[in-house]
């Protein structure tokens, strides 16, 4: 089943009112052009005549049947996230179940989804990265810097013959994206620590869950 909406959404530039389609559920296997678009960044935006282009916020749920994967995107914060989670715990589904905030974080589920990588490991490499990003003239890099650890680093691609991972990293106000890659081999030692996979009850893999997945693994190798 498809769940589409549309919601009367004003261009913030131009002010001109839309009736913007909203779709709410892509299944990937009877609806792989709505994956597509999602992936190509023109899912749910509103593209005004006057050349602004606006993200609409919903409540996007993504099933891919062949992995058993689902993942849905609920913006709105903590208190939805936890009525979200309640649901899919209610839900008996089996599988991976996984919930973001944003479609953008969505994006991101659905290329590692595609690349056979996993999200968790992922995302302690993206927190061992970041730390091991030296601030200008703070000195040597040390373990888990402020300001560094909250940067936004986004999973981009997978090189299998470079055997690199690809990755846009922002600045600290989240702007200037910038393409950097680190070795594929940091990520597998992290995967095949399979006693740190979070269990199927484990909504949300994200920064938070990492930093404290990566903290447990310095303090068990101390
Ligand atoms: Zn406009």
């Amino acid at each position: 089943m498809v769940i589409r909406g549309s919601a009367r959404v004003t261009c913030p530039s131009c002010g001109a009112k839309h009736d913007g389609e909203l779709v709410q559920s892509i299944n990937t296997q009877t609806n792989p052009k709505d994956k597509a678009r999602l992936l190509a960044g023109d899912l749910n935006v509103l593209a005004c005549a006057c050349g602004k282009r606006t993200q609409l916020a919903a409540n996007v749920l993504f099933h891919d049947p062949d992995a058993q994967y689902y993942c849905q995107v609920v913006p709105g914060g903590d208190r939805a996230m936890d009525e979200a989670a309640a649901a899919f715990a209610a839900s008996g589904v089996s599988g991976t179940l996984r919930l973001v905030p944003s479609l953008n974080a969505l994006v991101e589920k659905v290329k590692l989804l595609d690349a056979g990588l996993e999200d968790w490991a992922i995302e302690m490499t993206k927190v061992l990265l970041l730390a091991s990003i030296s601030p200008v003239g703070a000195g040597p890099p040390g373990p888990m810097i402020g300001g560094e650890i909250d940067r936004v680093l986004l999973f981009d691609a997978i090189d299998r013959d470079a055997q690199t991972l690809r990755w846009v990293i922002f600045d600290e106000d989240g702007r200037t994206p910038e393409r950097v890659s680190s070795p594929l081999l940091a990520y597998e030692k992290l995967a095949t620590r399979t006693h740190g996979r979070p269990p199927d009850t484990e909504f949300r893999v994200d920064r938070a869950w990492a930093t404290e997945a990566v903290r447990k693994m310095v303090v068990e190798s101390n």
